[in-house]
């Protein structure tokens, strides 16, 4: 729940930090998200800022004509938008290009970066609030000038955060478990703001792989899971990574990929499990990966129920 003072804050505090340099020569923003929250409308009221919604949910074909037409000059998109636009060619050529609402995977940027010749920028937000975003010299800053953070540790140099917001009135946020893991960096930006910055958002507390090993259950962090794959060999530029059951993992890559890639990725993924010792049947599906606008993109994904 928020109010309407506090959604027009919070679209401020997007602006301002997204981008400053821009409002006061006509922004034209594209939103695109799963859901209209109620937020983005207000905007088009604004003399400086033409603002347009586009529903993930419908697919991009529904809404392509209107986007082109639009011709934003800042895009905010999840990043498995971005990249489809990068495939299919989609004629835009705005001025700064946000990933928000999925983890920016490192093996999407470079198609993304290439395709728009633009630095990827990243909004980190959830329905809980806006945590981050990126500064001019490429610096992800938390937030910290409206929300208090506290973080745990996860492992393997990972934290989770525990967001207090203290000017949200309507619904308190006090000391609230974000399920997200971030490496913290240990450098203050160039840019000058004291603004703590995060290195990387890996991806989510409820996709890392529980194991277990002759030594005791185990935890297998997302990033090692994915660093895996895309080291064995430069060709996969896309896969899913699945637990499907305390003891079976699911790879899957698509079968335009060469059969060498494949195996390498089914190697590397296997070493990396037997290093750890753990105990799991790792199994290769070679099948199509489409794009669903239905669900948020995790190309490492644990399914099992969780036990807390
Ligand atoms: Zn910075």
């Amino acid at each position: 729940m928020i109010s309407e003072a506090e959604k027009y804050r919070w679209l401020g505090a997007i602006l301002a930090k997204a981008a400053p340099d821009l409002v006061w020569r006509g922004m034209r923003v594209a939103v695109i998200l799963p859901q209209n929250a109620g937020l983005y409308d207000s905007a088009r009221k604004s003399r400086l800022i033409k603002l347009a919604f586009f529903d993930l949910t419908l697919g991009p074909e529904s809404w392509r004509g209107a986007l082109e037409a639009f011709d934003p000059t800042v895009i905010i998109a999840p990043p498995k938008m971005l990249r489809h636009f990068a495939a299919e060619n989609v004629r835009l050529r705005p001025r700064r290009v946000f990933s928000a609402a999925e983890t920016l995977d490192p093996v999407d940027r470079p198609v993304i970066e290439d395709f728009f010749r633009l630095p990827l920028d990243q909004i980190y937000m959830a329905t809980e609030g806006l945590f981050a975003v990126t500064c001019r010299q490429g610096g992800l800053h938390l937030a910290e000038d409206s929300v208090f953070f506290e973080f745990e540790p996860a492992g393997e140099g990972l934290v989770t955060p525990l967001v207090t917001a203290f000017r949200r009135q309507i619904q308190i946020m006090a000391r609230y478990r974000m399920n997200d893991l971030l490496r913290l960096s240990k450098e203050p930006c160039r840019c000058g703001s004291p603004l703590r910055c995060v290195d990387e958002i890996v991806g989510r507390m409820d996709d890392v792989f529980r194991l277990t090993s002759p030594d005791g259950p185990i935890l297998v962090t997302p990033d090692v899971l994915r660093n895996a794959v895309l080291k064995a060999d430069r060709r996969i530029d896309d896969f899913r990574l699945i637990q499907t059951g305390p003891d079976t993992v699911e790879l899957r890559l698509p079968p335009t990929l060469a059969d060498d890639a494949a195996v390498a990725a089914h190697q590397a993924v296997r070493a990396l499990l037997e290093t750890r010792k753990a105990v799991a049947t790792l199994s290769l599906i070679r099948a199509p990966l489409p794009l669903e606008t239905s669900r948020k993109l995790r190309r490492v994904e644990c399914r099992l129920e969780r036990a807390r």
